[in-house]
């Protein structure tokens, strides 16, 4: 790797140096315009899209690259070396072999982000993430069928963050993918656990479309299953009907690969789109959850309750289990009762809570 990179140099100013493993750092000295530590890192990408060959075999690497200048405000080499390494970092998470600048940032809410997104990545290294879980009750049985597995950040000064304070960020930076994949090991470790102690229950997850983009995720969920010898039938994918069509069909190998295991896709904010019917043609869903937007409307509005009945109905055709979310009054679930609606979750039967209090709820056995 070491005598590739330096055989890529285009300038004979240039230093390379092997930081670990396989992280290496190149010092482009006199660079005359920015545009140069592009091209150079372009042309690495270049070079190792060739295989090695080692031992008869032909090797193939993927690069990640991050570029930051020294034009960019720093105050000692560790400062301008983690800059390039958050460059990289972001470069790794978006695609294989993608080359990303680092973006300084000037103004003050530019840099309260850049500490939260510094101690978001902190935060997923250093085990600071948590799980609550909501259950989701079956109706006609009056009991939890699954529980939802959703994110929460112990922040060290801020106190409990729920996801909308940070997961737009996550996603813009790409950290919601290790986000996810770390969310998605330990909620299936919790589930196991809820399993051996004798529990019937199934997990719901939710995926950012990035996550399925990415190269690991299917090995990560397909190793995690095999390792905890958890059912996939017993788990639900949740994906949000506010990703666009497009987005959601740039993820049908995966889904496709991920029903093949036998998990089950779930269609959530169902009715919040532009395109729901699309949505249902498309997608080869086995659950939709009715956008809360919907359900609140109950006794309020009568064009909303028909939406929510047609919905019903329509679901019954296409056989797809129907979850209404966001329930919060009798009033609510007694419309809902009345129109067959299979499964509901809302703060009615209980807020999202730490394991230990949902466990109460699934009862001693
Ligand atoms: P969602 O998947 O639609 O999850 C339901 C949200 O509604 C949760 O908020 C839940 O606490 C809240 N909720 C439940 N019942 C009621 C109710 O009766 N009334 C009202 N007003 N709200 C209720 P939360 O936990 O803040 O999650 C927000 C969103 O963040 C989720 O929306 C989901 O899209 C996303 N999210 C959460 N965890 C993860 C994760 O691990 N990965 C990814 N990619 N997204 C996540
Ligand atoms: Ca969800
Ligand atoms: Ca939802």
């Amino acid at each position: 790797m070491g005598q590739r990179l330096q055989e890529s140099l285009l300038t004979q100013e240039a230093i390379v140096a092997r930081l670990a493993g396989d992280e290496f750092a190149i010092l482009l000295n006199r660079l005359f315009n920015p545009e140069m530590a592009s091209q150079q890192a372009e042309y690495i990408t270049k070079l190792f899209t060739q295989p090695f060959d080692i031992a008869a075999r032909k090797v193939f690497v993927t690069t990640s690259i991050g570029i930051t200048l020294s034009s960019n405000s720093f105050e000692n080499v560790e400062d301008l070396l983690h800059q390039a390494d958050r460059a990289m970092f972001a470069a790794k998470y978006k695609h294989q072999n993608w080359i990303e600048l680092f973006q300084p940032l000037e103004s003050d809410y530019n840099l309260a982000h850049l500490e939260l997104e510094n101690e978001l990545w902190e935060a997923i290294k250093l085990n600071q993430l948590e799980l609550y879980y909501q259950p989701i009750m079956d109706l006609s049985e009056h009991k939890i069928v699954e529980v939802e597995a959703l994110i929460r950040w112990q922040h060290p000064r801020l106190g409990l963050l729920q996801p909308d304070e940070f997961l737009a960020l996550a996603e813009a930076t790409g950290l919601i993918i290790p986000l996810d994949q770390w969310m998605f090991q330990a909620a299936c470790h919790q589930l196991k656990a809820w399993q051996t102690a004798g529990h019937t229950v199934r997990l719901a997850f939710n995926f950012s479309i990035l996550t399925l983009r990415h190269a690991l995720t299917e090995g990560i969920i397909k190793e995690t299953l095999t390792d905890l010898a958890l059912s996939p039938s017993d788990l639900t994918l949740e994906l949000t009907e506010r990703a666009t069509l497009e987005d959601l069909i740039s993820v049908r190998p995966i889904l496709d690969e991920l029903q093949g295991l036998g998990i089950k896709l779930s269609l959530d904010d169902f009715g919040s789109g532009q395109s729901s019917l699309k949505h249902l043609e498309l997608l080869n869903l086995d659950f939709i959850k009715i956008d809360r937007f919907f359900i609140a409307q109950i006794g309020q509005n009568s064009k909303a309750e028909f939406i929510i009945s047609t919905l019903i109905d329509l679901a019954e055709q296409f056989n797809l289990t129907v979850v209404a979310e966001g329930v919060e009054t009798e009033a609510q679930l007694a419309f809902l009762q009345a129109k067959k609606c299979r499964y509901a979750q809302g703060l009615l039967f209980s807020k999202a809570v730490p394991a230990h209090e949902l466990l109460a709820q699934l009862g001693g056995k």
